[in-house]
């Protein structure tokens, strides 16, 4: 079912473009942290701030985390974040070298295992560094792809965690991108939260939601924007 309902959604979006350069991991993670319950807009925002104030993540182990927290504001959650980047770049210091360039050598569980071990950092946020910075083929979940992929009848779990772990057991290769961020797409135009326009939804046929709004045939306003895979391009 994931690969027709990827395959449906590149007819309806397209094929989801990416940046030919990786993003740095460390760039990446401290991008997903500024981007939890946020739009991608602000985080972006906050996440050109940091970058331009501070011209390597060391830096930052010699400022005030309330500093930090001041640059990153427009990202909301502001307190709560800095201290999660502060905690983050201290740690990484005390095991030797503020980036993460080593976890390339890792699989995606050890991966995973090491980044959700610091504070304020989850499984999708942990995934999000897989999937954009190291190109492997694990689909994070946010709160769209979990609507999305449980309305759609692919996965049957009741939190984002438990979604990624069943979504993930068994992922088709090499469409973890695209399928991920179509869905998104998906979830912020079409699958909405309170009202879904299944009026102009192209999985229609295929879903398996029993409340599907089928008189709701207004066009979403397009939301492409995707933040993790703009990192890469203001390195
Ligand atoms: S048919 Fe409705 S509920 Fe199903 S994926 Fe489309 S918008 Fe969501």
């Amino acid at each position: 079912m994931i690969v027709a309902v990827n395959k449906i959604l590149i007819n309806k979006f397209g094929l989801p473009e990416r940046n030919k350069k990786l993003p740095d991991p460390l760039d990446l993670l401290i991008a997903t942290i500024l981007s939890q319950n946020t739009n991608d807009n602000n985080s972006y925002k906050a996440f050109l701030n940091l970058k331009s104030k501070y011209k390597s993540w060391d830096q930052l182990l010699d400022v005030k985390r309330t500093s930090i927290e001041k640059l990153i504001r427009t990202a909301g959650l502001a307190k709560q974040k800095s201290f999660a980047i502060k905690n983050l770049i201290t740690n990484l210091d005390a095991r030797g070298k503020v980036n993460l360039n080593f976890i390339k050598n890792y699989d995606n569980e050890k991966a995973i295992e090491l980044l959700t071990s610091f504070k304020g950092i989850g499984v999708k946020t942990a995934s999000c560094v897989l999937l954009f910075s190291l190109d492997r083929n694990v689909c994070p979940v946010d709160t769209h792809v979990h609507r999305t992929t449980n309305r759609i009848g692919i996965v049957t779990e009741k939190t984002p965690d438990k979604t990624f772990y069943a979504l993930n057991k068994n992922f088709p290769g090499g469409i973890a991108h695209s399928f991920h961020t179509n869905l998104i797409r998906l979830g912020r135009e079409i699958c909405k939260p309170a009202k879904p326009n299944c009026g102009i939804c192209p999985l229609v046929e295929i879903c398996k939601y029993p409340d599907k709004n089928l008189n709701n045939t207004s066009a979403g306003k397009k939301r492409d924007f995707m933040l993790l895979d703009n990192v890469g391009s203001c390195q």
